[in-house]
């Protein structure tokens, strides 16, 4: 069997985007570390779409519990393999540097940089044997462009479109494809606390966008038809530019 992992798939553009894998035929595995009933309402939806669906809980910041769990995975499913990986986990901890506490630089740059890290580490030995797989990094306009009070947020996206680059030299010749989607205001949990008639001003097409329409973009670049995309960043802003 198929399989897509989806990290932080409980919510927001992470849910969207397990739906919309499971729709394209793969069976799909829902990571998650806090809301357990977030994440079965993603697997209830996967089901729906007429795919099998498994939840892991494991903080991707942290590598023992990542490696526990995708090894214990692999380990108990031979013949399935993972082709697709979304490493989409992400939180926000904005505050002007001057002020921000050491934690949440920390916490932030972690979730974001070393999730990359401990999953796609651990996933590409199996797509370098299929020679084919689809590594999809969930960045930011924020790391296209700074933001203020976003120092952390902004380092760690740019940081992830740079691991993206380099990674897609590295294994474009295995037919592994790895690319990074840099999205605007997506309406989702972590726009909570900001003022939407603001935001709205800033973006041209004067609307938020949407988890599943961050979806699509997924999709396309998780399909074979985008096989030769690869080490790109792909903007989703409504016309928000940098
Ligand atoms: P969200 O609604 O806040 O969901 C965050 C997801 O990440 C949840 O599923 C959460 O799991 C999971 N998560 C958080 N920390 C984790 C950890 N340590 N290990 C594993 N899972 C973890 O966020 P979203 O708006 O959908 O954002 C998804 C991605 O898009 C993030 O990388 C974000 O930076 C990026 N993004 C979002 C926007 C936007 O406007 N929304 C714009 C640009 C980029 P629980 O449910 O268990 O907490």
């Amino acid at each position: 069997m198929k399989y897509a992992l989806v990290t932080g798939g409980s919510r927001g553009i992470g849910r969207a985007i397990c739906v919309k894998l499971a729709q394209m035929g793969y069976a799909i595995l829902i990571n998650y570390i806090n809301n357990t009933d977030e994440a079965n309402l993603t697997l209830e939806q996967v089901r729906q779409a007429g795919q099998e669906g498994q939840l892991l809980r494991f903080d991707v910041s942290d590598n023992k519990q990542t490696k526990e769990t995708l090894e214990a995975w692999i380990d108990s499913h031979p013949d399935d393999s993972v082709e697709v990986l979304v490493n989409n986990a992400g939180i926000r901890r904005d505050n002007i540097l001057a002020l921000m506490p050491e934690e949440d630089w920390s916490e932030v740059l972690d979730i974001t940089l070393k999730g990359f890290f401990h999953t796609t580490r651990l996933l590409l030995p199996s797509m370098i044997r299929q020679k084919y797989g689809r590594v999809i990094n969930m960045a930011s306009v924020s790391g296209l462009r700074g933001m203020p009070g976003q120092s952390n947020y902004s380092a760690a996206k740019g940081g992830l479109i740079a691991a993206t680059k380099a990674l897609a030299l590295e294994v474009a010749r295995k037919r592994i494809t790895v690319n990074a989607v840099a999205p605007g205001f997506i309406r989702t949990d972590m726009l909570e606390g900001l003022d939407e008639a603001t935001l709205k001003k800033e973006i041209p097409a004067n609307r938020l966008g949407t988890p599943e329409e961050v979806a699509e973009l997924v999709g396309f670049l998780a399909s074979p038809a985008a096989g030769y995309i690869t080490g790109e960043v792909i903007s989703i802003n409504g016309g928000l530019y940098t």
